[in-house]
């Protein structure tokens, strides 16, 4: 039987329908929520990723300020970037989009981030507050993840969940929302040994490698759920005929634009899975969403009202 597809467009929906009723009464109260984004240069992937971000809030009615220095920053001049924008009652969530250039030192800047404010969920503040299952700011893609789950009525009580990745960004937090949403959680990396053993035992598989459509259907116990993070872009046709073989029209697509954007999840994955996420219209469009409400939720906290952690963005269920 094939899969049922875990629709994100219309999750990222009903998510963005939530938020209009939360910012509705924050502006009752005169706040609205504010967003900087800072996008250091100009890298092309960089500039869509921000401007997909900054539309979001437009959509939503939230503010955004977009601040965008020349590549040739120093990690000094960008503090105080920070620092200015920390300072701001306007700003409520700070954005830093990376790769940040060489010289600068990111892990300096995002340090420097007010917790309040850190939307993405990097600083080590709210790292801690996750790993001790406090309500946080969440990152936005493991969050998005488990709305995915959630909202999908998929079970993860006790359920066998594999992470597929350990990256500070979506692995660990990953296996840390799963593991607080009761899950007995594995996580796989490049030096587990038995890949495939681990992860056919999953009732749940959260793939976020970055390896074009690794994980072949043969990884896969049949019915399991299987949630598709990567997201590669493939420009070789050779590359694009092995993983679309079985797949005409996708093939099709591929040749007439000349690359595609592949998950870390093989498509004949379909055929054996329970639940799937399409590439692209799975987790994607959840990322940006988990970051309007994080933006949201800051604001909520930062300014006085917020006895009320949104589900939406909350660390545990
Ligand atoms: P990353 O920092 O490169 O981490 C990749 C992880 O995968 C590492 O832990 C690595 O193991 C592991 N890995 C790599 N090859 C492996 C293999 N052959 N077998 C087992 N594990 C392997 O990547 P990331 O930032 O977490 O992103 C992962 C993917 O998610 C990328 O495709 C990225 O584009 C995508 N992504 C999507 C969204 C979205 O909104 N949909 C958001 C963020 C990221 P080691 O630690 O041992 O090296």
């Amino acid at each position: 039987m094939a899969a049922l597809i875990l629709d994100g467009n219309s999750i990222r929906e009903q998510i963005y329908g939530e938020l209009a009723g939360d910012i509705a009464a924050l502006a009752a109260a005169g706040i609205r929520p504010g967003l900087a984004a800072v996008l250091v240069g100009d890298n092309p992937a960089s500039k869509l990723y921000v401007n997909s971000k900054i539309a979001a809030c437009g959509k939503l009615g939230l503010a955004s300020f977009l601040l965008s220095p020349p590549a040739s920053i120093t990690t000094e001049e960008l503090l105080r970037t920070i620092t200015e924008l920390n300072r701001r009652d306007d700003v409520d969530g700070i954005l830093v989009q990376m790769p940040l250039p060489r010289q600068v030192d990111a892990k300096r800047i995002l340090d420097a981030v007010d917790p309040a404010k850190d939307v993405d969920g990097f600083h080590p503040v709210n790292v801690g507050h996750l790993v001790a299952g406090r309500p946080s700011l969440v990152p936005c893609t493991p969050a998005g993840v488990m709305e995915i789950l959630r909202r999908s009525h998929i079970p993860i009580e006790g359920a066998n969940a594999v992470v597929m990745g350990r990256s500070d960004i979506v692995g660990k937090p990953m296996a840390l929302l799963l593991l607080h949403a009761n899950a007995t959680v594995t996580i796989c990396h490049s030096k587990t040994r038995d890949l495939k053993g681990t992860v056919g035992r999953a009732d749940i598989v959260v793939a976020a490698m970055g390896r074009a459509a690794m994980v072949t259907p043969d990884y896969i116990r049949p019915g399991a759920t299987v949630i598709d993070v990567g997201q590669n872009v493939i420009t070789d046709p050779a590359e694009a005929a092995r993983i679309f073989a079985d797949f005409p029209a996708k093939l099709e697509a591929f040749r007439v634009k000349g690359s595609v954007l592949v998950g870390d999840v093989h498509p004949g994955v379909a055929g054996v899975a329970g639940a799937l996420t399409p590439v692209p219209g799975g987790v994607g469009p959840l990322t940006i969403a988990m970051l309007m409400s994080n933006t949201v939720k800051a604001a909520r906290l930062r300014r006085g009202q917020g006895s009320r952690i949104p589900a939406t963005a909350s660390a545990k269920p």
